[in-house]
């Protein structure tokens, strides 16, 4: 017997069909003695229409009450949940982030789990065997006593935070794909799904654009040594043998994996926007000057390249922010043209970035050469690189993305054979 948090995305909750197959699944887990918490997302599509709805009602809304808006997706399939559990003879009970309390900082819309006290979950799992149906995404500032989200995608974050206060042995992540793979199996049709892959891989994974897990997600596996499986949620739950290991990806520290391949996988964001800052006087401080104002309006920039001028007297500098952030990047920058001095701006939104992930890199040199050469050969043009210990993305015309992802896929072996 043990313990089991169990997340259901969107997809995994669409309808009440599918919900009562939640449902199932979840009484597979009790019948075979498990304390169970269950964390669920909103129905797919709910997040962004209640997301609409704020725009619409005013494109400057309060970021408050956007959360009280969107926190409500979760509401109603924890709720509902609930309900298909009990009609199956599981007790249940539903829980709001502000009823356990999961308690977070103030940054509306991007809070951060602080402390979640489970005690009362816990309780309930020894005097009833009563399931805790979660709502993901949400929680409560403690000073303000208001509710607050955790940003798009974070679900996987309740649940792996949950898991690890309510000490459970695991933490399954059930998904409409049925694991981790090499790269967006919906992209390329030839990505191999992972049996295991490493916390530190898996983080850059999905900091670099593959959705399949909110990337705190990842870096609370990772603090905690919280095992997180993937699996899928489109499995009939009475095929599932309780005592065999479904189809699924493990990710769990570097040194449970044995084999390792230099490259581990690949992933895309085609949310991005290039900006350039073209003939700055070449003098110390003119990055300072840019990059100072982008920090100071809270604009995360990516990838930097700074050209040597011909004649030694200018320099042209490039640089990348999350597409959201552009207009107010473009802006921020303007503001600042008479302190930069520079003679003009260029721009590009149409643009993706490409990562090459793997913690085989540390060891082995001329791995990202290989893919300057393999990306030439296709005529795609890099417009900036950038490279760090176990990873190195490229910046290209987003027209090329799903081209530029499968040369490198076949190019490191990653293909299904
Ligand atoms: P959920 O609603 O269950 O949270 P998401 O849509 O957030 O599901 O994440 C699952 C999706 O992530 C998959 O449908 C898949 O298209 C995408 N994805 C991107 N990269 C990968 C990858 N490397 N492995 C698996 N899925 C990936
Ligand atoms: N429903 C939220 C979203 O769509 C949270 C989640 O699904 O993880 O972003
Ligand atoms: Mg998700």
């Amino acid at each position: 017997m043990g313990r089991l948090v169990m997340k259901f995305g969107g997809t995994s909750v669409a309808n009440i069909d599918r919900i009562r197959n939640v449902a199932r699944h979840v009484k597979r887990e009790v019948d075979a003695g498990h304390d169970v918490a269950v964390v669920v997302s909103a129905m797919s599509g709910k997040t962004n229409e209640l997301v609409e709805w704020c725009r619409d009602a005013s494109p400057m809304h309060d970021a408050r009450e956007y959360d009280a808006v969107v926190a409500s997706g979760e509401q109603v399939t924890s709720g509902l949940l609930a309900i298909a559990l009990q009609a199956i003879g599981i007790q249940a009970r539903s829980w709001q982030g502000w009823q356990i309390a999961i308690r977070t900082s103030d940054a509306h819309a991007s809070a951060r789990i602080l402390e979640i006290d489970g005690t009362e979950i816990i309780h309930r799992f020894k005097d009833r065997q009563e399931v805790a149906v979660i709502a993901g995404f949400q929680g409560i500032n403690p000073q303000t006593n208001r509710i607050t989200t955790l940003g798009r995608g974070g679900s996987d974050t309740s649940a792996v935070a949950i898991a690890a206060a309510l000490h459970a042995d695991r933490c399954d992540i059930y998904t409409d794909v049925d694991g981790v793979y090499t790269t967006d199996p919906r992209v390329v049709p030839k990505a191999r799904r992972l049996d295991k892959i490493a916390f530190e891989d898996m983080l850059e994974l999905a900091s670099q654009g593959a959705k399949v897990l909110q990337v705190r997600s990842v870096e609370l596996g990772m603090v905690h040594n919280m095992p997180i499986f993937v699996r899928s949620s489109f499995d009939e739950p009475e095929d599932i043998d309780p005592h065999g290991t479904p189809p699924g990806t493990l990710i769990c520290s570097e040194e449970e994996i044995m084999e390792s391949h230099v490259v581990t996988g690949i992933a895309f964001s085609k949310d991005e926007a290039q900006i350039s800052v073209r003939q700055i006087e070449d003098k110390p401080g003119v990055a300072a000057s840019i990059f100072g104002p982008l920090a100071d309006a809270n604009i995360n920039v990516d990838m930097i390249v700074q050209n040597v001028s011909e004649d030694g007297k200018t320099t042209d500098l490039t640089f990348t922010v999350p597409a959201s952030d552009y207009n107010r990047a473009r802006d921020t920058i303007t503001a600042s043209k008479g302190k930069i001095g520079y003679a003009r701006l260029d721009s590009a939104t149409d643009v993706a970035k490409v990562s090459v992930i793997g913690s085989g890199m540390r060891s082995h040199a001329g791995v990202a050469a290989q893919a300057f050469k393999a990306l030439s050969e296709r005529n795609i043009n890099i417009r900036a690189i950038t490279t760090s210990e176990i990873k190195f993305s490229v910046l290209i015309d987003a027209a090329y993305t799903e081209l530029a992802v499968r040369t490198l896929h076949t190019l490191y072996g990653l293909d299904k054979t």
